[in-house]
């Protein structure tokens, strides 16, 4: 695995798990930009949403279902976003496939 994602998934770099599984793992973000900010990510090395394959589609959702689940644990319920940044345009620099769950604040509009 090449990313630093993929030596946390491995357990070569330490961080703080919310939640993991045999498919995905859920870390705090090392520089969160709201109170909470919570990546999810497959142990699945793919490296961004455009690479994914149809097989992965199950994958994907119990993405979704992790993030529902994190975001009733930490109350943010009432608001949230779920944001996946595809290629370095969009403001990628991991190339391992991960959501950024944020809230705990009141958010503004898409820039
Ligand atoms: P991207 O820019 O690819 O959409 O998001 C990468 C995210 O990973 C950033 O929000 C960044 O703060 C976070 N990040 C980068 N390196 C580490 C790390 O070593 N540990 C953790 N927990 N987060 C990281």
């Amino acid at each position: 695995m090449s990313t630093v994602f993929g030596l946390i998934i491995q357990g070569k770099i330490p961080s703080k798990k919310v939640f993991e599984n045999e498919r995905i793992l859920a870390i705090e973000d090392i520089h969160p930009v709201a109170p909470v900010h919570i990546l999810i990510m497959p142990k699945k090395e793919i490296p961004d949403i455009h690479s994914l394959e149809p097989q992965d589609w199950p994958l994907v959702g119990e993405m979704m279902s992790v993030a529902q689940k994190i975001a009733e644990e930490k109350g943010i319920v009432d608001g949230y976003r779920l944001v996946t940044n595809n290629g370095p345009n969009a403001g990628q620099t991991v190339f391992h496939l991960h959501f950024h769950l944020i809230g705990g604040r009141v958010l503004g509009h898409l820039g």
